[in-house]
């Protein structure tokens, strides 16, 4: 590696020093509640119609739901403990002020993909580096790579995947693996990256160059894929090139 290819790792870690410096001498920067994208997820994605998934708060039950099964959104209709749109133990580590959003879309051709939507409060810590919560309980990330999404009307976005491989038994104790999809990106205002590292530091310059802190969201996108295909890159593409643009807040 040529010592020019160090240099923006330089610049980060500098701005980080001083960023770590300035949060530790300067008074609390102006909270914003300015957001890149509005907090909400579409009904339809394309030929995908999507349902909101909601979660019980019973810590004896905690099961999940979709709404469209649903007559009653607040009450489980197993236990009657409380639904939330985010699990117990997201709303256990989360601030809270944090939204969590998920929907299941199905395609009419019987694919599934889930959607879910973190966006932080005024607390800064609700988004977390994903690839800390993926592994564990039978998955590993088998792969990384990011790929740029061809979006209308507006420059490429670029999307960072996780290439995930799953064991888990069936009801008759054979063991199974499959193969799966976790794809994922980060938006402030007028930010967008795929990089936690990269989000990191501009929520840093942020804070010392402008005296802002805006609301960070953080979006996956998952699925299933075949282990010895990448076709799945292309429908992510094509899901989240109609997805997006949903989501973002337009420009006054
Ligand atoms: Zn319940």
């Amino acid at each position: 590696m040529e010592t020019r290819d160090f240099q923006p790792f330089l610049i980060v870690l500098g701005l980080m020093a001083l960023a770590s410096l300035a949060l530790a001498f300067t008074v609390d920067p102006t909270m914003t509640d300015e957001s890149g994208i509005n907090p909400a997820l579409p009904d339809r994605v394309g030929e995908w119609r999507g349902a909101d998934v909601l979660y019980c708060q019973n810590p004896e039950h905690q099961a999940t739901y979709l709404a469209r099964d649903l007559e009653d959104l607040s009450t489980c209709p197993d236990c009657g403990g409380e639904l939330a749109t985010m699990s117990l133990i997201e709303k256990q580590i989360l601030p809270a002020d944090t939204i969590v959003l998920k929907k299941q879309y199905t395609s009419p051709l019987g694919g599934r993909v889930i959607v879910s939507l973190v966006m932080s409060g005024k607390e800064r810590a609700s988004i977390h580096r994903p690839e800390h919560c993926l592994t564990g309980g039978g998955s590993q990330i088998v792969g990384s790579h990011v790929i740029e999404v061809p979006i209308q009307h507006r420059n490429d976005l670029g999307v960072k995947i996780l290439d995930m491989l799953n064991k888990g038994r069936t009801s008759d104790g054979r063991t199974v693996s499959y193969a799966s999809y976790y794809a994922y990106w980060f938006v402030g205002k007028d930010r967008e990256t795929p990089s936690h590292a990269a989000r990191m530091f501009w929520m840093a310059a942020d804070r010392i160059l402008f005296n802002k802190s805006h609301r960070w969201s953080y979006i996956s996108v998952s699925g299933s894929r075949q282990a010895d295909s990448d076709a799945y890159e292309q429908e992510i593409k094509e899901f989240i090139a109609d997805l997006y643009p949903q989501m973002l807040r337009s420009k006054s």
